[in-house]
């Protein structure tokens, strides 16, 4: 089954062209990493897929239901309906300064869901236990590492038991002896199945834990196929220079 199917999508900022025509579909237990050179439109599509971004033209359907039909956004409700199934991941973490670990992870649920403090508790514990973190509860953001304000940013995201998580450069924008623990995070949701679109310069991860690859170029899905098609068999020219530049 389709998680996400996105057919002819168009994006501009002015006269900036950012996505031309971009059509995909992400299966249940995919995990599509996405590569590409700064500038190409990765970030822009995928905030595009969640909506903190509109697109001009295309569709986007999420489980069968249009978040974009030709061009045109249903209704606000509708709208929230559908993105309240996906998680999204931020280089920069985004979680919330002024509030403990544990609130970070039960404010959408509390607020969003109405969910019974009970519940939401066990989950918020089984989850931070989830990314090894357990024992940092209560603590205030600014207390962690880098890698740690990661795993709680994806322990956050899990709350909402979305079907399909987007993570932006989950990695970048840490020191390189703290990616393995984000990335061992991820890895183990891949074991269990989740659907993942995963935005990164980390090429093993792309090569070793996502079933299909996609190489953006201006705007563009230049090509796509498995690790082994884009890393070890790559058809155009632009995907064989950029798989130099960064390997
Ligand atoms: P990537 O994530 O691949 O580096 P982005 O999606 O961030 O690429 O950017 C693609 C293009 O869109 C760039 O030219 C960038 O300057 C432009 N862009 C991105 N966000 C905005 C914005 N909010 N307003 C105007 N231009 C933007
Ligand atoms: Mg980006």
């Amino acid at each position: 089954m389709e998680i996400i199917k996105v057919n002819q999508l168009n994006k501009s900022f002015g006269d900036n062209h950012v996505l031309k025509d971009i059509s995909f579909e992400v299966k249940k237990g995919d995990v599509m990493a996405i590569i590409g050179s700064s500038g190409s439109g990765k970030s822009t599509l995928l905030r595009c897929l969640i909506d903190l971004e509109k697109a001009d033209s295309g569709d986007i359907i999420m489980e069968g239901k249009p978040l974009l039909k030709d061009g045109v956004y249903p209704s606000p409700p509708e709208i929230r309906a559908i993105i309240m199934k996906m998680g999204m991941v931020f280089q920069h973490f985004n979680l919330f300064p002024h509030l403990t670990v544990r609130q970070n992870l039960e404010l959408a649920p509390k607020v969003v869901k109405k969910e019974e403090a009970v519940a939401m508790n066990q989950r918020c514990e089984a989850y931070l236990n989830k990314v090894g973190l357990l024992e940092r509860i209560d603590a205030m953001p600014s207390t962690l590492s880098g890698g740690e304000k990661q795993r709680v940013a994806i322990a956050r995201a899990l709350m909402m038991n979305p079907d399909i998580l987007l993570f932006d450069e989950p990695t970048s924008a840490l020191d390189p002896e703290l990616t393995g623990e984000v990335l061992s995070v991820m890895q183990s949701l891949a074991n269990e199945h989740m659907t993942m679109v995963v935005v990164t310069h980390e090429m093993s991860f792309a090569r070793e834990v996502a079933n299909k690859v996609v190489f953006m170029d201006s705007g563009t899905i230049l090509e796509e196929g498995s690790p082994e098609d884009i890393f070890i068999h790559p058809k155009e020219k632009r995907t064989q220079e950029f798989l130099s530049s960064v390997l």
